[in-house]
């Protein structure tokens, strides 16, 4: 459920999701910057509210971070320390979307390589290893999904024809619009 709230006059969206399992309260920024409240069910909006009042000065000041990350350039103004500092969240990221989005297709894949490449967000090799950009973990996630499953669907398809495509969207329906949409990044 998408609400919003007032932090130190600032109107902060955020999307609250109760669980019924959860203890405790959780907070978290994703690399958009945006906000995500977990919640016992049984808290109720008063409870939550104080909690996240309390957190304000860490949600605006992680807020702020995250927004500042994606505005550098994702391709030019990375280093290799960076690269060294996000390359295992990177890996992670991947492995996990993988795992994920082949539910879809079950296609069999050998080596994952997380690399620091200039121009590129991925690549599949003929010996079907799976090789993505380090700067994945910076992008939100539907263009995560989209990247993992058009190299996934090269295991099959080494091209970009029209079969190609179809594949693509089985998993991701809007394939070609996020395709654009990464181009102009
Ligand atoms: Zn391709």
């Amino acid at each position: 459920m998408k609400r919003e709230i007032m932090l130190e006059g600032n109107k902060i969206e955020y999307t609250l999701r109760e669980n019924a399992r959860a203890k405790n309260m959780r907070l978290m920024v994703c690399c958009e910057g945006a906000l995500t409240v977990v919640a016992p069910r049984w808290l109720g909006i008063g409870n939550i509210e104080n909690f996240i009042f309390k957190k304000a000065a860490w949600i605006l000041r992680k807020k702020r971070e995250m927004e500042n990350m994606r505005k550098e350039s994702l391709f030019f103004q990375k280093t290799e320390k960076d690269y060294v500092e996000h390359k295992e969240d990177a890996r992670k990221l991947v492995e996990s979307k993988l795992k994920e989005l082949n539910e879809v297709y079950h296609f069999e894949y050998n080596k994952i390589c997380i690399r620091n490449q200039q121009t590129r967000w991925g690549s599949c090799s003929s010996k079907k290893n799976l090789n993505f950009n380090f700067r994945i973990v910076f992008l939100p996630e539907h263009m995560v999904n989209y990247l993992i499953v058009h190299e996934l669907c090269h295991l099959k398809e080494m091209n970009h024809s029209r079969r190609f495509w179809k594949l693509v969207s089985l998993a991701v329906p809007d394939c070609k619009k996020v395709s654009r949409e990464l181009k102009s990044m």
